[in-house]
């Protein structure tokens, strides 16, 4: 580890999976961030995967990319719309990662005829990640999420690497125990016995924790924070409560009444300098809906195991559509609709008329497709305001083909390979990586250029002629069907201009029908949401009032 003065926070958790470790490493980010620190996160994953792109998103949730273009877990996506920063593919690490580089080093003969060994040299390269990230994004206090619970096989590599750190820096190195405290519904009381022994778990790693964060359905009372700082040999002062919030915004506003960040910035010694979470409160005051709430629906596939997989499925798309909302005083409600249910069963389309704007998410393969073009064909002929995201603007390219422009055949290769009227089409570079099987980490991915077609909605929305939006994708538009498109209405609103490859669609006689190649829900941030959302959002609450007076209208 180089000497230098940058501070490690490693975050860990114990008893349970699930608890919330990213928003916590969040949430302590933006803290430390309005005391006027530089702070950065990265998360490590310990499967053997070397990205996420090749995780099913029912078992491990979104797909987050980076802008350098690495797909990493979805905790990324809350590190960034926490700290309001760009991270990048050092914020991200698996085990896979690191064993690769273990493995390549050696077969370069880099390790000089040693043997190579689990320890130290896995740790080693551990480390020299950690410490790279932290390098690469300046941070003066880096956060490092360790995946996982204490007490697992696949995660003591990491364990051993950050007690390697405290040891040669002990000064420099804090650790947080995110914990479980239940409350077992025939004892109605809260018990600490599995959060004890999750802390004698991490002292048998040789790690003693420097903070508890105390999960749970209530908040910590003292007599429970006695318990454990005389069990866990802590002071009771550094066991935070961290009860279940319904709007995961409140967490640091909760932590900072327990003053977490003072209490780290303390026993690093560094001063606590200002303040700032005044931005961050009024964001909060503003979820509240103010002028209403609006009602958005998200069409969707991978819901496999419940409304929970669902959340974790669309997480950036679900915030950036909150974010949007908030920032108009609207408060939002978000429903799935299941894209299958509308091949299945097409007059369920009319439910459609409930919704002040629906979104059509990213998406892969066949299986939902037929049912998300009628619903976006019911949106463009109702005049519902319509947003699709990469998959969803390649469908709305695909029905708006079929429908307008009477291509009947029209369709993405991705789902009919040998369709004459191949309106989405692989990217040219695609072909031999797909023919060879070169799967992982092969998409046009993170942050390309785009400029924006004035007199647009596109335009008024972005106030700017060039933007860098995020990709993951290898079907394209096909430019020979431009032309056609824009004579009937449908307009590029937004190209990449070096390789001409259309990165927006915005249907001209309609309240809001866009549709963007990139993934514009991975840059909104609470505080700054993302422009087409807004515009979205902004058609909705139009919408709501509309139906509102034909409503009254019609009593
Ligand atoms: N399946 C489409 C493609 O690969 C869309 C990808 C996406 O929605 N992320 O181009």
């Amino acid at each position: 580890m180089p000497k230098t003065s940058t501070k490690y926070i490693f975050v860990v958790g114990g008893v349970l999976s699930g608890l919330g470790k990213g928003i916590a490493v969040s949430s302590i980010g933006l803290l430390l961030k309005g005391r006027g620190y530089r702070v950065s996160a990265m998360k490590i994953d310990p499967y053997l995967n070397v990205d996420a792109g090749t995780m099913n998103p029912t078992e491990h949730g979104e797909v987050f990319v980076t802008s350098d273009g690495l797909e990493t877990d979805q905790d990324i996506g809350n590190y960034e719309r926490f700290l309001d920063r760009d991270l990048t593919r050092h914020s991200y690490m698996t085990t896979g990662q690191v064993y690769l580089s273990v493995i390549e080093r050696e077969r370069a003969l880099q390790y000089k005829g040693k043997c190579v060994e689990a320890v130290p040299h896995v740790p080693e390269e551990v480390i020299r990640r950690i410490t790279t990230a932290a390098r690469v994004n300046r941070a003066e206090i880096q956060l490092v999420e360790i995946g996982g619970t204490v007490g697992e096989y696949q995660n003591m590599i990491y364990l051993e690497a950050a007690r390697m750190m405290h040891l040669r820096h002990p000064g420099q190195v804090q650790f947080i125990l995110l914990s479980y405290l239940p409350i077992p519904g025939q004892l109605g009381e809260m018990k600490t016995k599995p959060t004890q022994y999750a802390v004698r778990t991490l002292n048998a790693a040789g790690i003693q924790p420097d903070f508890i964060l105390g999960r749970g359905a209530l908040p910590l009372d003292h007599p429970r924070k006695e318990k454990l700082s005389i069990n866990c040999n802590m002071r009771p002062t550094d066991i935070i409560s961290a009860p279940d919030v319904k709007n995961i915004y409140t967490i640091p506003i909760n932590y900072e009444r327990e003053r977490l960040a003072e209490k780290i910035l303390e026993k690093f010694h560094l001063p606590l300098r200002q303040r700032d979470l005044k931005t961050w409160r009024a964001m909060v005051r503003r979820s509240a809906g103010r002028k209403g709430t609006l009602t958005i629906g998200i069409v969707g596939k991978y819901f496999a195991s419940g409304t929970f997989t669902l959340a974790d499925s669309y997480i950036s798309v679900i915030e950036a559509i909150k974010h949007a909302a908030w920032s108009r005083n609207y408060a939002v409600k978000i429903d799935w609709l299941e894209a299958e249910r509308y091949e299945r069963q097409p007059s369920a389309l009319r439910e459609l008329e409930q919704y002040d704007g629906v979104v059509v998410p990213g998406g892969f393969g066949s299986r939902g497709v037929e049912g998300k073009i009628a619903v976006i064909q019911y949106l463009r002929t109702h005049r519902i305001p319509f947003f699709g995201l990469c998959y969803g603007m390649q469908l709305a390219a695909v029905e708006f083909a079929r429908h307008v422009l009477r291509l009947r055949e029209a369709h993405t290769t991705e789902v009919r390979p040998k369709t004459k009227t191949a309106v989405i089409d692989l990217l040219p570079e695609q072909e031999h990586l797909l023919r060879e099987h070169h799967l992982g980490g092969s998409m046009r991915l993170g942050n390309y250029p785009c400029r924006i077609t004035a007199g647009t909605k596109t335009a008024q929305a972005y106030k700017q002629r060039t933007i860098q939006e995020r990709h993951r994708h290898r079907y394209e538009f096909q430019n020979a069907f431009r032309t056609t498109f824009e004579e009937h209405g449908f307009l590029v609103a937004g190209v990449e201009p070096t390789r001409n490859l259309v990165e927006i669609l915005e249907l001209r006689d309609h309240p809001w029908f866009v549709g963007t190649q990139f993934h514009p829900e991975l840059l909104s941030r609470p505080l700054r949401p993302h422009p087409l959302f807004v515009g979205f959002i902004t058609s909705a609450a139009k919408q709501q009032r509309r139906t509102a007076v034909v409503r009254r209208h019609r009593k």
